[in-house]
C-alpha cells in the first residue's frame, strides 16, 4: 500500500509514498527523541516497521530490536506519522492508503 501526502490549505501534498516516518518520542520518551523508525502498510494491511538510516551514531548504544518491537505496537494506535519529504502529517489508517 502507498500512504498518501495530501494537499493541506494552500500547500500542496507530495501525493503517493512509500513509507512514513514515525518518531520514538512517543513510546520511547527522551531516549527516542528524534530517532525516526520507517514504517510501510502491505496489502494486507500490516505494517512493518524498520529503523530509518542516517542515525546509527546514536542508536548503536540502544536495544534497537527491541524499540523496533515497540514501535511496531505503537504504529497500530497512532492516527498520523510524518512524510519523509515534506515533514507533513501522514495518516496511517489502512483506509486513506491506496494499493500499490
Ligand atoms: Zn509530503
Amino acid at each position: 500500500m502507498k500512504f498518501i501526502c495530501e494537499d493541506f490549505e494552500d500547500k500542496k501534498g507530495c501525493g503517493q509514498i512509500d513509507y512514513v516516518l514515525m518518531e520514538g518520542y512517543g513510546f520511547g520518551d527522551r531516549m527516542l527523541e528524534d530517532v525516526y523508525f520507517k514504517v510501510t502498510l502491505n496489502d494486507d494491511k500490516e505494517y512493518t516497521v524498520v529503523e530509518a538510516e542516517g542515525q546509527e551514531d546514536y542508536t548503536q548504544q540502544l536495544n534497537m530490536k527491541y524499540w523496533i518491537k515497540e514501535a511496531h505496537e505503537y504504529v497500530k494506535s497512532y492516527d498520523f506519522a510524518e512524510c519523509p519529504h515534506c515533514r507533513e502529517d501522514v495518516s496511517l489508517a489502512p483506509e486513506s492508503c491506496v494499493k500499490n
